[in-house]
């Protein structure tokens, strides 16, 4: 299955340069990849189920020891099968997805990193 594919420029939290940072996702898990040194972050998911807004309202409202990445993607969802915004939203420990047509949403949770 084709993933999900992101590009953000971030300040890499390895590296220390701000450069893309490539976000993958796959049904049942992750990745974001540093551009440059290729730092690997690992997601898993933990959960699927239908929500509403809040969840993403109260992530972003938590306290973060880094900046939320907050994104946007049009894709097929895959329980509404609509071709529809998808919002993501990406912390030092949770990513979420979440179709902005019928609520739809995973929940990853961070597992490892890898460094290169
Ligand atoms: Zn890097
Ligand atoms: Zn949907």
């Amino acid at each position: 299955m084709e993933p999900w594919r992101l590009e953000k420029v971030s300040k890499c939290f390895n590296c220390g340069k701000e450069v893309s940072q490539i976000i993958e996702i796959f049904p049942n898990q992750a990745y974001i990849t540093c551009s440059n040194c290729g730092a690997k972050r690992y997601y898993i998911i933990r959960r699927i189920g239908i929500e509403n807004e809040d969840i993403i309202i109260k992530e972003k409202n938590k306290k973060h020891k880094y900046d939320i990445w907050s994104l946007s993607k049009i894709a097929v969802c895959f329980n509404c099968k609509k071709e529809y915004v998808q919002e993501i939203l990406i912390t030092e420990t949770k990513l979420i997805v979440r179709c902005k047509n019928c609520g739809f949403t995973r929940v990853y949770q961070f597992h490892i990193l890898e460094i290169k």
